[in-house]
C-alpha cells in the first residue's frame, strides 16, 4: 500500500483561492483586506461594516496530550469544513504557531492531513511577522529599562528585583540566565536577566486578550517590570513607553486572513502556549470572526485542564461571551498511553489499554461539565486503530450520555466530520449553563484550590516558602481580585508529568506567584514548568530542509 502523503505534501498540492476571494466569502469588503501575498492578508477591522451578528462559539479542546498526538487543530479545521458542508457559514480562529515547537518537537500548528490550513509553510514559518512584532514590542521594553538604569536610574529600580525578562521565538536552554550589561560602564549596568519563549510573554498574553488598540495599551501601561530598593511596583507606564511599544504592535494586531484547504475562512492570530501562558488565540480574531460568522469554531492549547480551563476562567471572562460548545478530541492511540502502553507499541491492538486509559477521558468530560457545558467527543480516527478498540470507546460514551463521533478529516477533510458536525448543530440548539468556575473576588488559595479539585481532580495546593511570600507581596499590592493562570504540565492532571490517566490523591506544589497586571491575571508557576522550552536529542530541524527552487522539506 501506499505511503500516505505528509502534510506538507498535502498542502503543497492543493490548490488555493486568492485571498480576495476567501474575504468575500467571509464577508470581508475589499477596502478591509490588506493582502500579504496572494493568499494571506491582514483585516482591518475599523473598516468592516458594522454587524450585528454574534456567531456561536465552538472551543476544540482535547483529552490530555501524548506523544501520540490528539490532532486538536486538525480537528478545528476539519470541523469548520464540515460544518461549511452542511451549508453553515462557519468560520475558524486558530493560534498562531511559534518555532519552538516547529523547530523542536512537536511541528507546525496548521493541520493535518486533508484538514489543513493554508498556505501551511508560511504559516508555520514567520507567517505575517506577528511573532516577531511581539518579540519586539517585548525586547524594546528590556531595552528600555536597562537605558534607564545606564542614565542615572530616576526611578530607583532595584536591578536585582527586575522581573521582566528578554524573549526569543525558539527553544533556546542556554538562554534561560544570562548576564547583561559587562564590559565596564560604557556598556550599561550589569545585572541577571533571562529569556522567556516569545509565546510566554505578556505581551503577547496582553496582545491576545486586548479588545482595541486604545485597550491594548492601556494593558501595556499596566505591566510591572520589577519594583524599586524601597519594594514598590515600577510599571511601564513609569517609563513611559506603552506608546512606542504600542505602535511597534500595530500591524501585527490586525488578525490574519487565510483558508482552509476546502476554502473555509480562517483566522489565525495570537499564539500564546497553554502550558505556561493563557493558550488562545487572540479576542480580537474571535469577536471579529464572531461579527462575520454564524458560528466560529476555535482551539485552546493542550487538554481541557489547560487552555479549554483558561479559555473559560480568564478569555471568556474578559470577553464576555460563552462557548456553546466544547469539543473534545481523543485518540486510541493517546488512550492506549494513558493506559500504559509504550510510544513504541502504539501500533499493535490492545483493547484493554483502551480500557485503562479511558478514566483519561472521563475526568475531560466531567472537567467540560464543570463549567456547565455539555461535551461532544471528536474519535480522531488514525489507519492503525483496531474496529474493537474504536466500538469501545464509542459504547463508552454512549454510557455515560455524551455524544461521540468517529471523525476522520485527517483523511477525508470536512466529509470526514460530517457526523461530528451534526453533533455540534444539535448541542448549539440547546441552552447551556456556562459559568466561570470561580468569581475573581474569592481569595486567591481558593481560586487556585477550586482549579485544583474540580479541573485537575487533585487533593489541595502546596505554596513554596516563595510562593507564600509572592503571595504576601499581591493581597498587600491589591492585586488578589484577578483570574488565575496555572503553568503546569500539559501531559498529567497532576504536576509531575509522569502521570498519565487520571492519577488521584495528589497535590499540586507552587513555586512562584507572577502577577500579570498587563494581561490581568496571576500566573502559578507548579511542578517544573520551564518558559523557556529546551530542544530534544533530535530536533525537527535535523529533517528540514530547502531545495533550490526554494520548497520546504521535511515540515511538519
Ligand atoms: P494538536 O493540535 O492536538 O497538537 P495537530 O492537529 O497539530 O494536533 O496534529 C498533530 C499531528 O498529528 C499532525 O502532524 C497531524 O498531521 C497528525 N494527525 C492528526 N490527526 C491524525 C490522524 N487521524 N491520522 C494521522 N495523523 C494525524
Amino acid at each position: 500500500k501506499a505511503k500516505p502523503l505528509t502534510d506538507l505534501q498535502i498542502a503543497t498540492e492543493a490548490v488555493m483561492q486568492p485571498i480576495g476571494e476567501i474575504a468575500k466569502k467571509a464577508g470581508i469588503p475589499e477596502e478591509a483586506v490588506e493582502p500579504y501575498g496572494r493568499y494571506k492578508a491582514k483585516i482591518d477591522i475599523d473598516k468592516l461594516p458594522v454587524s450585528k451578528k454574534n456567531g456561536k462559539v465552538v472551543l476544540v479542546s482535547a483529552t490530555s496530550p501524548t506523544p501520540a498526538g490528539e490532532g486538536k487543530s486538525t480537528v478545528t479545521v476539519g470541523l469548520a469544513d464540515a460544518l461549511s458542508k452542511l451549508g453553515e457559514k462557519s468560520m475558524i480562529a486558530l493560534r498562531e504557531p511559534s518555532l519552538g515547537p516547529v523547530m523542536g518537537i512537536k511541528g507546525g500548528a496548521a493541520g493535518g492531513g486533508y484538514a489543513q490550513v493554508l498556505p501551511m509553510e508560511e504559516i508555520n514559518l514567520h507567517f505575517n511577522g506577528d511573532i516577531h512584532a511581539i518579540t519586539t514590542a517585548n525586547n524594546a521594553l528590556s531595552a528600555m529599562i536597562d537605558n534607564h538604569l545606564h542614565q542615572g536610574n530616576a526611578l530607583n529600580i532595584d536591578p536585582r528585583r527586575i522581573t521582566w525578562k528578554r524573549v526569543l521565538d525558539m527553544n533556546d536552554r542556554a538562554l534561560r540566565h544570562v548576564t547583561v550589561g559587562l564590559g565596564g560602564p560604557a556598556q550599561g549596568v550589569p545585572r541577571e536577566d533571562g529569556f522567556d519563549i516569545t509565546v510566554a510573554s505578556e505581551i503577547m498574553a496582553v496582545f491576545c486578550l486586548s479588545t482595541s488598540l486604545t485597550d491594548l495599551k492601556e494593558r501595556i501601561s499596566q505591566i510591572v517590570i520589577g519594583y524599586t530598593y524601597d519594594k514598590e511596583a515600577v510599571t511601564v507606564r513609569d517609563l513611559g513607553v506603552e506608546g512606542a511599544l504600542t505602535l511597534l504592535l500595530k500591524e501585527a494586531f490586525k488578525p490574519n486572513l487565510v483558508q482552509t484547504i476546502e476554502g473555509t475562512p480562517a483566522l489565525i492570530h495570537g499564539g500564546p502556549f497553554a502550558n505556561i501562558a493563557h493558550g488562545c488565540n487572540s479576542l480580537i480574531a474571535t469577536n471579529t470572526a464572531r461579527q462575520l460568522a454564524d458560528i466560529v469554531v476555535t482551539e485552546a492549547g493542550f487538554g481541557s485542564d489547560l487552555g479549554a480551563e483558561k479559555f473559560m476562567d480568564i478569555k471568556a471572562r474578559i470577553g464576555g461571551f460563552s462557548p456553546d460548545a466544547i469539543v473534545l478530541v481523543t485518540t486510541i492511540r493517546a488512550l492506549k498511553m494513558h493506559g500504559g502502553v509504550a510510544k513504541t507499541d502504539l501500533n499493535a491492538e490492545n483493547v484493554q489499554a483502551v480500557k485503562d486509559g479511558i478514566a483519561n477521558l472521563d475526568k475531560h468530560i466531567e472537567t467540560v461539565r464543570a463549567f456547565g457545558v455539555e461535551p461532544v467527543i471528536a474519535l480522531n480516527r488514525f489507519i492503525t486503530d483496531s474496529h474493537d478498540e474504536l466500538q469501545f470507546v464509542l459504547s463508552h460514551c454512549k454510557e455515560k450520555g455524551v455524544r461521540a463521533a468517529l471523525t476522520d478529516v485527517w483523511g477525508q477533510g470536512g466529509e470526514g466530520g460530517i457526523e461530528l458536525a451534526k453533533h455540534v448543530l444539535s448541542l448549539l440548539e440547546e441552552p447551556n449553563q456556562f459559568a466561570p468556575l470561580y468569581d475573581v473576588e474569592q481569595p486567591v488559595l481558593e481560586k487556585i484550590t477550586t482549579i485544583v479539585q474540580k479541573v485537575y481532580g487533585g487533593k489541595g495546593v502546596i505554596l513554596t516558602d516563595k510562593a507564600r511570600k509572592d503571595l504576601l507581596a499581591i493581597e498587600s499590592n491589591g492585586w488578589d481580585i484577578l483570574p488565575i493562570c496555572m503553568a503546569k504540565t500539559q501531559y498529567s492532571f497532576s504536576d509531575d508529568p509522569k502521570k498519565l490517566g487520571r492519577p488521584e490523591d495528589f497535590t499540586i506544589t507552587i513555586r512562584e506567584i507572577i502577577p500579570k497586571l498587563g494581561a490581568g491575571f496571576l500566573v502559578c508557576l507548579t511542578g517544573d514548568i520551564m518558559t523557556m522550552p529546551g530542544l530534544p536529542k533530535k530536533p525537527a530541524a535535523l529533517s528540514m530542509d530547502v531545495d533550490d527552487k526554494g520548497n520546504a522539506i521535511g515540515l511538519m
